[in-house]
């Protein structure tokens, strides 16, 4: 008996962990607490293992590094383009705290 079903089942809860991140930065554009330089390496990782994977054969290795690349690329790109927002919520305004100031300190700690 195979036991492929138990690798897309594994790839199925991957695909479903990553979806938080990517919806936190598509809807409020906010990145904070991704390390870019972690998920360059993930996505440069996910690329040399979706080659290695495709010299395999094995589909459940290549479902899983396909999506591992287009999903750590995506949380790549979008926290590029959102590293200098952060939103409500991360900046504390949820508590009634004026963040006008920890915006600007955060603006001048990234310098
Ligand atoms: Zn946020």
């Amino acid at each position: 008996m195979s036991l492929e079903w138990l690798g897309f089942a594994g790839t199925s809860l991957v695909v479903f962990a990553y979806l938080p991140q990517i919806a936190h930065l598509i809807k409020a554009k906010c990145a904070a607490g991704v390390s870019l330089s972690a998920y360059l390496v993930w996505t440069s990782s996910a690329l040399l293992l979706l080659v290695y994977a495709l010299t395999t054969g094995d589909s459940v290795f290549i479902t899983l590094q396909g999506y591992q690349l287009l999903a750590l690329g995506l949380i790549f790109v979008l926290s590029l383009k959102h590293r200098d927002h952060r939103c409500d919520e991360h900046c504390g305004a949820q508590d009634g705290v004026d963040t006008s100031q920890l915006t600007g300190t955060v603006e001048l700690a990234r310098r």
